[in-house]
């Protein structure tokens, strides 16, 4: 459908006033297009052929029918202490369309300007940080882990300052869900538990619908996103993703990954990597993800307490660990090319962490090589800085291995499926944005198309396979990347 003809719904604005606060956004000046995500402009049946109404409509300045502009309220802990007051500080959500499965997909607006929440913000996101959010979302998309989607990215003249004059940008980010844990607690905090059963009530309609009809649907909606939850820890673990800012607002109720900021993938295994800068205390370091989700969701059961008996969401819990242990275990065993685990295997695992972590070996890489593993351990070798810990490793796989029903070729198969050539590593994405700071996106074009297949061997971009140039391991960047 033609841009012009889009009828937007806006759901979350039969919610009471509370919830949320209309805004108009402020267009940036001298916008142009830098990339439109063309797969997902199918999926949401939008035709984006007309490039000058594309960059108007991204930049807020062609408004469609139905078109009725809001932020959200959600509070949050950040670093573990409570904000009783957060809400979209620079994002603008204007209406949501159905997609190609009849699922609501809500558009926003990122960087288009202030809202009622912004505080001391400018509600504006600039060039490097809209890079990011842009190309990584659609990376962990391609990895096939659940998260908000971007449909296109535009620049501008827009003077933007950060620690020296940037340039302002806005992505027009999706998602079936915009619910954060914060949302809850900010109006369990306030006490505004009529509110709270609202937006209940709604979160349910919109991300488990199934539950609608059931009697202790809070307690059920409680049990998903716990599951969810679990899940979403194992993906990151399993693919080597440190978040860097898993903040209660940072948290989809949906159990997707949400909010792209200062994020890295692994370089070299190193299980208490901090891509964060400002986290001092390594709170969100890479190995301690399992344990701050379950931590964030111990701050949405409190926030549930009005709706839900106190003794239901704590016997919730108790099974976090466990199903994220199951999760993790699976996803492992598919790295590894085990056709079947069981819990004998986790010491097995954990000897291979530990190889990985005192050899520095490039997690991405490893998992990549092994996946044509046949014996052969030259390649393997390479990548370690001493030989023995990884030829006592591999000596247990092979054995290991011996319990497998599937021929070596078929586990070649399915790891090279499970374990990605390409991720988009800082240093990769830096190179991009310090030319697009240039005016030149060709690289951007070239990330994009990796991150839409991160398993096809894509000849033409072998240099982003490699290990990280040592100059760039394992770096840390700003909360405002
Ligand atoms: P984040 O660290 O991106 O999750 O942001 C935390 C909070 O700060 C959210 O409420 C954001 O909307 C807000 N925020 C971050 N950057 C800005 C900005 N430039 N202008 C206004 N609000 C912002
Ligand atoms: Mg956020």
């Amino acid at each position: 459908m033609k841009l012009k003809d889009i009828k937007l719904t806006n759901p979350y604005l039969e919610l009471p006033e509370l919830c949320y606060s209309r805004v108009e956004p402020k267009p940036l000046k001298k916008p142009f297009l830098i990339h439109v995500n063309s797969e997902l402009a199918d999926t949401l049946k939008i035709d984006v052929s007309d490039k000058e109404a594309l960059t108007s409509f991204v930049n807020g300045e062609l408004v469609l029918e139905g078109s009725d502009n809001f932020a959200m309220c959600y509070a949050g802990h950040q670093f573990g202490h409570f904000v009783p007051r957060l809400g979209d500080g620079r994002a603008i959500n204007i209406g949501t369309v159905k997609d190609v499965n009849h699922i609501n997909q809500h558009l926003q607006l990122k960087g288009a300007g202030q809202t009622l929440y912004s505080r001391s913000g400018d509600g504006r996101a600039v060039l490097r940080s809209s890079i990011r959010e842009y190309l990584m979302s659609e990376a962990m998309h391609g990895l096939g882990i659940e998260t908000t989607r971007a449909l296109a990215i535009i620049g501008s003249e827009h003077s933007v300052y950060r620690q020296t004059w940037e340039k302002g940008s806005i992505v027009l980010r999706v998602s079936p869900s915009w619910v954060r844990f914060g949302t809850f607690e900010y109006f369990a905090h306030s006490k505004n538990f009529k509110e709270l059963e609202a937006l209940a009530n709604y979160a349910i309609n919109e991300c488990y619908p199934h539950l609608n009809e059931e009697k202790d649907k809070y307690y059920h909606f409680f049990t998903e996103v716990m599951g969810k939850t679990a899940r979403l820890m194992a993906q990151w673990q399993s693919i080597g993703f440190n978040h860097g800012v898993m903040n209660t607002d940072n948290m989809s109720v949906l159990g997707i990954t949400i909010d792209y900021g200062p994020y890295a993938f692994l370089d070299d295994y190193d299980v208490n990597f901090v891509c964060n800068h400002t986290d001092k205390h390594a709170r969100y370091s890479f190995g301690n993800q399992p344990r701050i989700g379950e931590w964030n969701l111990r701050a949405l059961a409190l926030a549930l307490e009005p709706l839900v008996q106190k003794e239901h969401l704590e016997k919730v819990m108790t099974h976090y660990g466990r199903l994220y242990s199951r999760h993790f275990l699976y996803l492992m065993g598919r790295k590894l090319g085990l056709d079947e685990v069981s819990d004998n295997d986790f010491d097995f695992m954990k000897q291979m962490f530990g190889m990985l972590q005192s050899l520095h070996v490039d997690y991405t890489l490893f998992f990549r090589t092994l996946s044509r593993y046949n014996g052969e351990r030259k390649e393997l070798l390479k990548l370690g800085l001493f030989h023995t810990p990884m030829n006592e490793w591999l000596d247990e796989y092979d054995v290991r291995l011996e319990q497998n029903n599937t021929s070596q070729e078929e586990r070649h198969k399915e790891m090279l499926k499970t374990n990605p050539k390409y991720v988009l590593k800082n240093y990769m994405l830096q190179e991009a944005i310090d030319q697009a700071e240039q005016g030149e996106f060709g690289l951007v074009d070239d990330l994009f198309k990796i991150a839409q297949d991160p398993y096809g061997e894509h000849k033409e971009f072998e240099r982003w396979a490699g290990v990280t140039p040592d100059a760039f391991k394992n770096q840390k960047l700003s909360c405002s990347s």
